[in-house]
């Protein structure tokens, strides 16, 4: 396996390659949830490339940039052990050089959800993720279901500029109580961390609801928040049952739907979803 930090030596190596490229786009800490992403890739790939990077411009003044979690040493052990081929893990100023001004800016989907709570979040992602693409060049790029939002945003995106990238979805890699393995599971308290799993029990709550019949999109979210509620150590941000293609959120439950939430614990900002087909 490759590690490679520079632009110039990363297009040099992709020159070389000749065959179908895979590419999985991570911010490192790496957990099995990416892992399934690796694997997948280099199921369907003949090359597997990997990014490491924590895009500051997808975080808000007073979100967690500086403490998020990084431990390269051990990503890299674990893409040797899944064999990747190359890992790219450029610096800030190798990404963003002095006068860099260019924003890549998908419109509607990403003022929902994540987007509503976390502004200028998602051009942060599209921007990034549109540089790694322009760099590595990969026919396929793979993505998780955890971020279900960031995957419709990214369709959008290679369909709207073209980019001919085929996106493949991996779904929810979680843990026995149901929590969705995430870089951020870290900063949880052992008490917060047996909260968490409130997330999955709200998302669990809504398919047994949609499978008995419920239609009625507000009394779902309402069993939800009613439920989260009763955890005292959870807060919620959101909670969306929504179309499960443009995230418009619904009143009556008659097409794909996809319920969503992101809940605090603690000063932990967790997010999840479930399809309820
Ligand atoms: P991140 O490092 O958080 O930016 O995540 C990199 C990629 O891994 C994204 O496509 C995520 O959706 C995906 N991912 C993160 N957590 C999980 C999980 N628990 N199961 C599946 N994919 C995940």
């Amino acid at each position: 396996m490759q590690v490679v930090r520079t632009i110039a030596e990363m297009r040099t190596l992709r020159q070389q390659l000749d065959g179908a490229i895979g590419f999985v786009p991570t911010m490192g800490y790496l957990h099995r949830g990416h892992l399934a992403l690796v694997e997948r890739a280099r199921s369907e790939d003949q090359f597997v490339i990997v990014s490491i990077y924590v895009n500051p411009l997808q975080f808000a003044a007073g979100e967690d940039l500086t403490a998020y979690p990084r431990d390269p040493n051990r990503d890299r052990e674990l893409l040797r052990q899944e064999n990747a081929d190359i890992v790219f893990i450029p610096s800030d100023s190798e990404m963003y050089p002095t006068g860099f001004s260019t924003w890549v800016d998908v419109e509607h989907i990403t003022e929902r959800l994540e987007g509503a709570s976390r502004p200028g979040h998602f051009r942060g992602v599209a921007t990034v993720v549109a540089k790694l693409f322009n760099i590595v060049r990969p026919c396929r790029a793979y993505f998780g279901q955890k971020d279900a939002q960031q995957v419709l945003i990214i369709k959008r995106m290679v369909a709207d500029l073209n980019m001919g990238i085929e996106i493949a979805v991996v779904p929810t890699v979680r843990e026995s109580d149901g929590l969705a393995l995430s870089s951020r599971n870290l900063y949880l308290s052992p008490e917060e961390r047996r909260a968490a799993a409130v997330l999955f029990r709200a998302l669990t709550l809504a398919r047994e609801l949609r499978a008995d019949g419920k239609r009625d999109a507000d009394t779902i979210r309402n069993q939800m928040k009613a439920l989260i509620d009763k955890e005292p150590l959870a807060r919620v941000d959101y909670v969306s049952v929504a179309d499960a293609r443009t995230l418009d959120e619904l009143r009556t439950i008659d097409r794909t739907t996809l319920a969503s939430l992101a809940v605090w614990i603690g000063k932990t900002r967790l997010i999840d979803n479930m399809s309820l087909e």
